[in-house]
């Protein structure tokens, strides 16, 4: 075996050539080096990045769509059942739902609580919007108040409504500023809609005030809603007349829209408002889901203090956002 130990050995007559060679060669594994890094830096492939993010589970959300109110397409892709655009409003994940005093698990019980008319009563109207409560509220277009306390709203990021004045079928009922009628053309309730939504820039949906007579009104609703539906808005019917078609239409053009349960404070005593907030909640209990109203009266701010002191951790007041919903049909609701 003599080779062996021969050709292991370095070559003798050309050691300068070697070196050139062994040089060359570490210089192009460097260069390739660097290329290869830099084509990693420049275009990472998927498995890269799961491998380098911080939160690669699955379970993690992807980005979440913006807060409200994406524009969809006209017609979503239809679903199985009946087509029902899936709204923006709802596309919030249901099981994180904004609960202000419950930082653990969420609630088994959601009502929504709407403070209607605010904007006139200064003082009440800011108490209540100091409640550490997630309180919905309900501003009306041109109330001397409105600017200031929509201001502390946004600041408390509670969720706010356009309290949009309609005709009383009791004529010595005054809605107020920024109010539509019944006999209005649809170029005038249309214009006033928007001067009314003008004020309130950061309504999420209207509810109405008064309107016992024009939200009994089809046509007037029709042209009404199709508007809000148009602007991206939801309907709340606050129910001022039992005969109000605006739930049932909302429901036939598939837009998003809820009916109000309970009035919590038709009489201003305190203990008879706790007490319609335990039916409320009860309500909600059984349905899932309950929406109440009261106003800014000093009787529904105390009542509103004792229950932010002692309510069940079981039991949480949401923003009207998290639960606004298409209405079913009648026949689905039969
Ligand atoms: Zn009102």
């Amino acid at each position: 075996m003599p080779k062996r130990p021969d050709s292991r050995r370095s070559p003798r007559r050309h050691p300068m050539r070697l070196r050139t060679r062994l040089l060359l060669a570490a210089l192009l594994s460097a260069a390739l080096a660097l290329a290869i890094a830099y084509a990693m830096h420049r275009s990472p492939s998927p498995t890269t990045l799961s491998a380098t993010a911080k939160h690669p589970s699955p379970s993690t959300p992807r980005v979440l769509p913006p807060p409200a109110f994406v524009p969809q397409p006209p017609e979503s892709p239809p679903p199985a059942a009946p087509a029902k655009p899936m709204p923006a409003m709802v596309a919030q994940p249901p099981a994180a739902p904004r609960v202000t005093r419950h930082a653990g698990k969420p609630a088994a019980v959601r009502f929504v609580l709407v403070i209607d008319d605010m904007g006139y009563h200064q003082k009440i109207g800011e108490a209540l919007l100091d409640l550490p409560l997630d309180i919905t509220f309900a501003f009306l277009p041109f109330a001397p108040h409105t600017e200031s306390q929509l201001e502390l709203a946004r600041a408390r990021k509670r969720d706010i409504l356009l309290h949009l004045p309609m005709e009383a079928a009791d004529k010595k009922w005054d809605p107020g500023p920024g109010a539509l009628f019944t006999d209005m053309d649809q170029a005038t309730m249309h214009r006033i809609i928007l001067e009314d939504l003008a004020a309130i820039p950061d309504a999420i949906g209207v509810n109405n005030h008064m309107g016992s007579l024009f939200t009994e009104n089809e046509p007037a609703m029709r042209d009404f809603l199709g508007l809000l539906q148009q602007r991206r808005l939801f309907f709340l019917d606050s129910l001022t007349s039992p005969h109000s078609v605006g739930y049932a239409v909302a429901g036939e053009l598939g837009m998003l829209a809820m009916r109000r349960n309970v009035f919590l404070d038709n009489q201003q005593d305190k203990e008879l408002i706790k007490k319609q907030l335990d039916s409320l909640i009860l309500l909600a209990e059984k349905q899932g889901i309950a929406i109440g109203i009261a106003h800014p009266h000093q009787a529904t701010l105390e009542a509103l203090r004792d229950f932010a002191r002692e309510h069940d951790n079981n039991v949480a007041m949401v923003g009207i956002r998290s639960i606004a919903r298409v209405p079913q049909t009648a026949t689905q609701q039969q």
